[in-house]
């Protein structure tokens, strides 16, 4: 009866509000992995684009103006984690806050030894559980070439959000079933001792070494390798490539030709 209900209104958002052809090209050229997308594929992304935004406030902090380019830009690449999933990953905050730079979110923690420490680096992005996904627009615009940048900000703090929904982000995403965590539990730690172990030995790795942070970081970098530089992945973590693609239910190597 839900899922009937919110179909009805998903259908009615489509109907009344549209992307401009013009701005939806616009954000579709200054995203280059989008190429590979096949027409119908592109033509879900956009629904969900626009159920995204209709779902979502994304606003300016410290005087920052969201243009409407910026706003389907950022729409877009969280869309892109959930294409063959469900928006509802997403429920549960409303806000995207966007800066005009970096951001020093200024929050306490409590460390190892109980003592409680602020956060005081600056930061590009942030997912906050429950809260708002926090992103610095210059580091929006410059992640989106993958060539260029070598990450995706917003792929990064989206694949938090996701990891996040059922709980901590701890590196295991919403899995339907026991065996499919048990497995995928198996090839993370697996992969992630190698490539601490790698990281560790000095060796210059093409997967940002930040990714040994945590194992929750190690998803999160491991998903923006995974949409915008899909063999990276696939050579060096064949495994990981593989729950990744049954997760997401995406395959982009395929997608993107297999060079
Ligand atoms: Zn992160």
């Amino acid at each position: 009866m839900f899922e009937a209900l919110r179909r009805f209104r998903q259908k009615r958002i489509l109907r009344s509000a549209a992307l401009p052809d013009a701005l939806w090209g616009q954000a579709c050229a200054a995203l280059p992995f989008l190429a590979s997308y096949a027409d119908g594929e592109l033509a879900r992304l956009r629904d969900l684009v626009v159920l995204f935004l209709d779902a979502k406030s994304i606003v300016g902090a410290q005087g920052h103006e969201v243009t409407p380019l910026q706003r389907t830009i950022i729409a877009i690449q969280a869309c892109v984690l959930v294409l063959n999933l469900d928006l509802a990953l997403y429920d549960g905050f409303e806000t995207v806050v966007v800066y005009p730079g970096e951001f020093v979110p200024g929050w306490e923690y409590e460390d190892e030894y109980g003592v409680v420490q602020r956060q005081d680096d600056a930061l590009a992005g942030e997912a906050m559980p429950r809260g708002p996904v926090v992103l610095s627009w210059p580091d929006v615009a410059a992640s989106a070439d993958w060539d260029d940048a070598g990450m995706n900000l917003v792929i990064h703090e989206f694949a938090h959000k996701i990891d996040m929904h059922d709980g901590t982000a701890n590196g295991c995403p919403p899995l339907p079933d026991d065996a499919s965590r048990d497995a995928w539990q198996r090839v993370m730690r697996h992969a992630y001792a190698d490539f601490r172990g790698r990281v560790d030995a000095g060796e210059d790795t093409a997967i940002d070494p930040y990714a040994t942070e945590t194992p929750g970081e190690f998803f999160a970098v491991l998903s923006e390798v995974f949409f915008a530089d899909p063999w990276l992945l696939r050579d060096e973590y064949p495994d990981v490539y593989r729950e990744f693609a049954h997760f997401y239910r995406q395959d982009p190597v395929a997608r993107q030709g297999d060079t």
